[in-house]
């Protein structure tokens, strides 16, 4: 079995559009929030409760998994889905973020506003980098114990390989908004000569482990906040072809700023190639859902949904809150009265305040369902909208109701 992406709709007005993904390890309904196992779990959630909550796939990071276990070990195992007992598709981003994060210290959430952010939002204090960029690669010091560790397009494709997810994405220099706009210049052509990289060893690997189930290479669209930078990238990766191998799809990567989120993903999307699908890299907020969708992207990923459920921080159709705030220690109602979610259909906020309180590792678990189950049907209901031609409504019924805006990309 191979890689495709058919289109089922495409809204005439704007750039949305319904379709299905289809993978080795099964298909993916578009539009979809694709829920994160960083390290080949979502944490302290079971993958039959995730895909009891309808997830359609995982999404896992190839910096973790290289590190810890290694790469090698999810090889032996037969591939991330057979490993973490994943029944269905999967993906893994590339860790050039990961490499480039921790090594600068951004925060890990680069979706920020503009306006408003501080060089300390970007930038961490401690003077010691962990990683630098040249043009062949980025050398970094791993977070867990200090060794020295290089990657480069080559060693990503051989570890993402090896990691087996249905989808990858190919090696890129993440910047952040605070980057001058020189580097952001130079970061984006060392992006397309990686991109380039990349495309020759997936390849290569692709041809030399015969047997294995077809992994999709998607290139990564960065240029920040510059229209002529993500045009640019967007036309030059959306028709690149190294030896006869082009990307399956792409993703939205880099600093979004808030604000201009649905402009500058328009800019890219005008521009990508329709019939292969985009992933938004990182956004996850509901808010920043409808734009995404309706800006035409078809996935996206977020482990904002599972940290914050484990700080007793909710999504609910009324808007965010912490469960562990006193006013509901005698609140016998579900998280959400209109959530179908097994946590808000056994218990009541009183309990998951009482848990919450009380520091019990259940906490964690009925959180993290409920808040992934709120996303996941958040975008199948933008996907149904779609398909009954009422997106419009739906999303101006959610978010006259939803309250809390501004923030909580920020956790
Ligand atoms: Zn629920």
């Amino acid at each position: 079995m191979s890689f495709s992406f058919d289109i089922k709709h495409s809204e005439s007005g704007s750039l949305a559009r319904v379709g299905t993904i289809n993978t080795p390890h099964g298909p993916i309904q578009t539009p979809a929030f694709i829920p994160v196992g960083t390290k080949a779990t979502v944490k302290s959630v079971l993958p039959e409760a995730m895909k009891d909550l309808g997830s359609q796939a995982l999404l896992s990071n190839a910096y973790h998994l290289y590190l810890q276990p290694g790469s090698d070990v999810l090889d032996e195992a037969g591939g991330l889905a057979t490993f973490m007992n994943w029944p269905g598709p999967t993906f893994t981003d590339s860790g050039g973020f990961q490499v480039l994060s921790l090594g600068v210290g951004f925060k890990k959430v680069l979706a920020m506003d503009a306006q408003t952010f501080r060089r300390d939002d970007v930038i961490a204090g401690n003077k010691d980098r962990l990683a630098h960029v040249d043009d062949e690669g980025v050398t970094f010091k791993s977070h867990l114990d200090g060794s020295m560790h290089r990657f480069t397009p080559e060693v990503s494709m051989q570890v993402q390989h090896q990691i087996g997810a249905d989808i990858m994405f190919a090696f890129d220099e993440c910047t952040t908004l605070h980057n001058t706009r020189p580097y952001q210049e130079l970061a984006m052509d060392r992006t397309y000569a990686w991109a380039i990289r990349c495309l020759d060893e997936h390849k290569r690997l692709t041809e030399e482990r015969i047997g294995k189930p077809y992994q999709a290479l998607f290139g990564v669209i960065q240029g920040a906040q510059y229209e002529d930078l993500r045009k640019k990238a967007a036309t030059e990766l959306g028709t690149l072809e190294s030896n006869g191998q082009s990307f399956d799809g792409f993703g939205i990567g880099g600093a979004l700023d808030k604000g201009q989120l649905g402009t500058i993903v328009s800019w890219v999307n005008e521009i990508l190639p329709e019939e292969k699908p985009r992933h938004l890299l990182g956004i996850g907020a509901p808010e920043d859902l409808f734009v995404g969708v309706e800006n035409g992207c078809d996935t996206f990923d977020c482990v904002l949904a599972s940290r914050i459920a484990r700080t007793s921080a909710v999504y609910t159709m009324e808007g965010r809150f912490n469960l562990s705030n006193s006013r509901f220690k005698r609140d016998f109602a579900p998280i959400d009265p209109e959530c179908d979610c097994y946590t808000c259909t056994h218990y009541t906020r009183a309990y998951m305040h009482h848990v919450f309180r009380g520091k019990e590792i259940i906490s964690a678990t009925l959180a993290t369902i409920h808040n992934e189950r709120f996303i996941v049907r958040l975008v199948d209901q933008m996907r149904q909208a779609l398909l009954d031609g009422n997106f419009a409504d739906m999303k101006a019924d959610f978010l006259g109701r939803y309250t809390h805006r501004s923030g909580q990309s920020r956790d």
